[in-house]
């Protein structure tokens, strides 16, 4: 029994032996995962991306003045945690004003509530991020407690939604003018497609696409910078797309990003999956608003190089008490892959997947060492 011994304490040791990020998979890295957000640190943490110099504000708390902390409290400002300052400018002083700000955003955003600026949130705030803000979140939202765990999808104020008789059909477009040339209009068209019917598969609404962007319910588009909504877009990362809610139909994409359909193809450090903003921002096409439920699709962040397209069962069960629920829709899977994400902890498929297939590998290998050696 003498050669168990250094087997065992060698099994035991596999995690720190073998960590994740030996073997990366950018096509399936997931949003939470830590190791993704330490390998695109470097590329969006930068000074020339909207939000990159918040680095140099981790770790403070109440009482520092450092300079540049005005932008801050813009940046909380625009996404509805701070009142506009009056008169004037916001100050460079981390006050209580700014420490509520910062815990209604944890909160907000599932973080832990500390009010300082600890390392986990300035790396959410500096993360690229729909441009529709979270004020809603504060008074709008819908708590349900389900199978012991808590579900936080919201709405519009007033929540708003499409009232074309049914059986609704919904007609969408591409916007003739604004479009993006290094992804071929039909592969576009392929992951909207897509992208939609995650929808309808959960609730009695079809999408069909139009020829007529003019006419159609849902307009989509490519643009940059100020494009006449006022809500101009940012350029690379920072604000990825928005959309507005019923029964507007706008859905905007900021030209600016490296988009992404294929993450073998497209190697740009900053690249953003097409098909995971297409999903988000029809949801708030739809009526939905974000969510504090960090695997949800109306989480408001998505880093660069992750891929998040499967709604959840908070995204279903908001998305559902607008519309009702389609007659085909199964429960019973949601749930089960739902809670097998759960259960697989932060890292998602990514640690799921090394923690299964390596763990057997390295078994079957030692194994077979061990039978030669003996
Ligand atoms: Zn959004
Ligand atoms: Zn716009």
């Amino acid at each position: 029994m003498h050669f168990l011994l250094p087997f065992l304490l060698f099994l035991l040791q596999l995690p720190s032996a073998f960590p994740a990020r030996t073997f990366p998979q950018p096509s399936i890295l997931n949003f939470n995962d830590t190791t993704t957000s330490s390998v695109v640190a470097a590329a969006f943490n930068s000074s020339s991306t909207p939000w990159g110099n918040f680095a140099k504000f981790a770790n403070l708390e109440k009482g520092s003045h450092v300079t540049g902390i005005c932008d801050l409290k813009t940046y909380l400002n625009r996404f509805g945690y701070l009142p506009a300052p009056a008169p004037g400018n916001f100050s460079d002083d981390f006050d209580s004003d700014l420490e509520s700000a910062i815990l209604t955003y944890q909160k907000n955003l599932g973080l832990p509530p500390t009010g300082k600026l600890d390392t986990e949130t300035i790396d959410l705030i500096m993360a690229p991020r729909c441009g529709l803000g979270d004020s809603h979140l504060r008074h709008n939202t819908t708590t349900i407690t389900h199978l012991h765990e808590t579900r936080r999808y919201a709405y519009f104020n007033g929540r708003p939604r499409w009232t074309h008789n049914s059986p609704m059909t919904l007609t969408y477009a591409f916007s003739p003018d604004h479009m993006i040339d290094y992804i071929s209009p039909e592969e576009i068209k392929a992951v909207f497609s897509r992208a939609f019917t995650r929808w309808s598969e959960v609730i009695p609404v079809n999408f069909t696409e139009a020829q007529n962007y003019r006419t159609a319910d849902v307009r989509i588009g490519f643009h940059s910078g100020d494009h006449g909504d006022g809500e101009p877009f940012d350029g690379e990362l920072g604000v990825l797309a928005h959309a507005f809610s019923p029964e507007n139909g706008r859905l905007h994409l900021d030209s600016a990003e490296t988009w992404a359909v294929d993450f073998g193809r497209e190697r740009s450090n900053v690249a953003i999956d097409l098909e995971s903003v297409a999903t988000h921002e029809i949801g708030h096409v739809l009526g939905l608003a974000h969510s504090s439920v960090s695997d949800a699709i109306m989480y408001p962040s998505l880093r660069p190089r992750s891929r998040k397209v499967d709604l959840r069962v908070d995204d279903v069960e908001g998305i559902q008490a607008l519309y009702g629920s389609n007659p085909n829709f199964n429960y019973g899977s949601l749930l089960e892959s739902d809670r097998e994400t759960s259960n697989s902890g932060a890292g998602g498929g990514y640690r799921k997947g090394f923690g299964f297939s390596t763990w057997w590998l390295w078994t079957i290998v030692l194994s077979l060492a061990q039978l030669i050696y003996f």
